[in-house]
């Protein structure tokens, strides 16, 4: 179908065969405080215990500023004046705007306060901040100064942070008085903040506050460390304070983000300055077809999440565009429409979202009424790309906006999936928007893009070679499934460690094939013309709204409860959110066996307010089943978690007989009967009682 001589294929091509001088290429974009000798340096690291594998780094020896290819560097190329920033709130009713040069002003005065309080390079400041220009300010500031930020997700609870700040050891923290979400009004944030520092052996020295007047912090604790944000820029200002920036070297962290990873811990991903600004500069304009001002990127996503560090934050910047931050959600704030006004409004070109969220939307707005009370009126005719990633799109969500932007946005609007990770930084497969030929980026010219295939997320990006191989690590025929993996190097954005724990990095990522590809934890096939199909995680990681959960981490939530012995999470499909997390619980010894499948309601509300306090309100439970000798497991103890998700999404489709696949090292298969039965008695339950609530109606 699609001819593999395009644009597209060639970049790929040239981008493995010849790295060196594919990236050199590209690096020369940038401004580098000490120019690199070499592009790229492979070596071979040992771990404590002998073990060997391979390692690579990008522009070794060079030194770089994020910040400053961030900002000053136009601010110097002379426009000052374009807009960086556009906020928009609708849950706090504001909307401020940034310049490339008020943008500098901010990120200077704050860069100067951390240093005053004492951060220097190499040091990290943790963000744990609601969606405000601010945050953004914080991040730039820290890597102004060398130190590594750390952004954690604002709607993580106090457990989490907890967990964060003890792994990260940030010597400041960057927070705000609230949150403000939606209808539900202003989250204070303290509580969250006090008590995770106080659950954390590790204490940072000082706390920063951004008021917001929705929910002050009050009184603010200056013999705890806490500080007025506002009251320190003020007198920085005042004083002129400015900090210039650190350059560090190519392969210095420029941040950490914590990923769900197979046990119960966050893995601390660790991002290197010179690749990522160098790999996000190209990928902003080759796949997003974001190139410089003029150009305006809404990313619908979180700045706790890897999507809004690269495309809220640094990628829009690096190349001189213009980003939304958005301060609210795709429905309720106050409706269904306010992802369309944001493209009317901002003259968005490129919209970046999770599909979840337009499966939201179309929920609330069913005939798409607000889309077409833009698009009629020929609003949304500058958008050029709508962008999908974080979870699978099922075909008929790429099909169903496709038809729209046709009619609608501009007559070469594309729906993009395109498949991406905390570890890689940037996406790993997609297509580019409108690929420029030799990929100068100053060429009117463009070539002809590869055709969308729905239900894909596209060929692999520069740098990325994508392969597809079975459980040995042989590689499997085109259109074949199997895990997909990675050989290294990766691109110049992907991670090349974790942080301070190279053992952990070996152990999640490489031992499975033993060094010679890198997994990266979801299954699926590279079809006939090379496209990717994303099919599924590995059992130990579930997607919730395009959010990553560990199972374990969950699990360790849920038998934190007293009458808990043990439980089992998986994820189940749900038409909303994609998945959600399903918990087949144990309870403890002392309960009276035959207990029904379904438990009582002060039960399921008594852990999932376990989970939403430990984990996240957004990791709220789907169901509990409650038995006993329920969980399968192999001879060896582990549980078979896979087994478990097949019943229920068998009798999710009411199919509750259908065969399961029971590995041959089960320890007990009876107990598989027996979780048969339990999924059975619960489905049949719900329905009993949905069928009385919609009596009730
Ligand atoms: P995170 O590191 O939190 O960004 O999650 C990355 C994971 O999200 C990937 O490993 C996939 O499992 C999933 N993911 C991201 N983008 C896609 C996509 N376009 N299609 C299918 N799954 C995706």
């Amino acid at each position: 179908m699609a001819p593999s001589n395009t644009v597209q294929d060639s970049v790929q091509k040239a981008s493995l065969s010849d790295p060196e001088k594919f990236w050199d290429k590209h690096a020369k974009e940038l401004y580098w405080h000490k120019p690199y000798s070499a592009v790229l340096r492979r070596q071979t690291k040992k771990l404590k215990d002998g073990t060997t594998h391979p390692h690579w780094s990008w522009f070794p020896d060079g030194e770089i500023s994020t910040t400053y290819n961030c900002i000053d560097r136009h601010v110097k190329a002379g426009n000052g004046d374009k807009v960086a920033l556009i906020w928009d709130s609708p849950v706090s009713k504001s909307k401020e705007k940034y310049t490339y040069s008020q943008m500098l002003e901010e990120v200077e005065l704050l860069a100067g306060v951390l240093r005053e309080e004492g951060v220097k390079k190499g040091d990290v400041v943790l963000v744990y901040m609601p969606m405000i220009p601010a945050a953004i300010f914080g991040m730039l500031a820290a890597a102004r100064l060398g130190a590594i930020h750390a952004v954690v997700f604002g709607g993580f609870a106090a457990n989490s942070l907890a967990q964060r700040i003890e792994a990260a050891k940030p010597k400041v923290i960057l927070t705000a008085s609230c949150a403000i979400e939606g209808a539900k009004g202003p989250l204070d944030y303290r509580p969250f903040v006090e008590g995770a520092i106080e659950q954390s052996s590790f204490k940072p020295s000082k706390t920063i506050i951004w008021q917001r007047e929705n929910k002050r912090w009050d009184p603010v604790n200056k013999s705890e460390g806490q500080r007025n944000w506002q009251r320190l820029i003020k007198s920085a200002r005042m004083r002129g304070l400015r900090a210039e920036a650190v350059p560090v070297k190519s392969t210095d962290g420029l941040y950490i983000i914590y990923t769900s990873g197979t046990t119960g811990l966050p893995k601390g991903v660790l991002r290197e300055a010179g690749g990522h600004a160098v790999g996000l500069n190209l990928n902003i304009k080759y796949l997003f077809d974001v190139k410089g001002p003029g150009d305006v990127i809404f990313t619908g996503s979180d700045i706790g999440w890897v999507v809004g560090h690269s495309y809220i934050v640094y990628a829009p910047l690096l190349a001189g565009a213009t980003t939304v931050l958005y301060e609210g959600k795709p429905i309720g704030t106050p409706d269904a429409g306010a992802f369309w006004r944001m493209v009317d409004e901002h003259k968005v070109t490129s919209l970046f979202t999770a599909p979840t969220a337009l499966r939201a939307i179309r929920k609330e707005d069913p005939e798409d009424k607000f889309f077409k009370q833009y698009g009629e009126k020929g609003q949304l005719r500058h958008w050029r790309g709508l962008f999908l990633a974080g979870e699978r799109s099922e075909p008929s969500i790429v099909t169903h906006y496709q038809d729209l932007l046709k009619q609608y946005a501009a007559p070469d609007a594309r729906v993009i999936d395109h498949w991406w990770s905390s570890e890689s930084g940037s996406p790993m497969t997609g297509l580019a928007l409108r690929p420029a030929i030799g990929l100068d980026h100053n060429s009117q010219e463009t070539h002809t893009a590869l055709a969308i295939k729905p239900g894909s997320a596209g060929k692999p990006m520069p740098g990325f070679d994508v392969r597809i191989v079975d459980d040995d690590g042989n590689e499997v025929e085109q259109g074949k499934m199997g895990n997909i993996v990675l050989a290294m190097p990766l691109a110049p954005t992907g991670f090349t460690t974790l942080f301070n724990d190279e053992a952990r990095f070996y152990k999640g990522y490489l031992k499975r094939f033993n060094g010679k590809w890198l997994d990266t934890g979801d299954a699926g096939m590279l079809d006939q013309d090379g496209y990717l199909h994303v099919m599924s995680r590995s059992d130990d990681i579930i997607n919730v709204a395009a959010h990553r959960f560990s199972t374990g981490a969950i699990e360790q939530a849920i038998t934190s409860h007293s009458s808990v012995a043990e439980a089992c999470v998986v994820g189940v499909p749900d038409a909303m959110k994609g998945h959600l997390p399903f918990a087949f619980v144990i309870p403890s010894a002392s309960t009276p066996d035959g207990l029904p499948a379904t438990p009582s309601k002060e039960f399921f509300t008594g852990i999932n307010n376990i989970v939403r306090t430990q984990i996240g309100s957004i990791a709220s439970l789907g169901g509990i089943i409650q038995g006993k000798g329920m969980i399968p497991k192999t001879r060896s103890g582990k549980t078979l978690r896979r087994v478990l998700r097949e019943l229920v999404e068998n009798a999710a489709e009411n199919n509750f007989d259908k065969e399961v696949n029971v590995p041959a090292t089960v320890e007990d298969k009876e107990v598989v009967e027996v979780a048969r039965q339990k999924v059975r008695e619960w489905f049949e339950e719900r329905k009993k009682q949905q069928g009385t609530e919609k009596a009730k109606l």
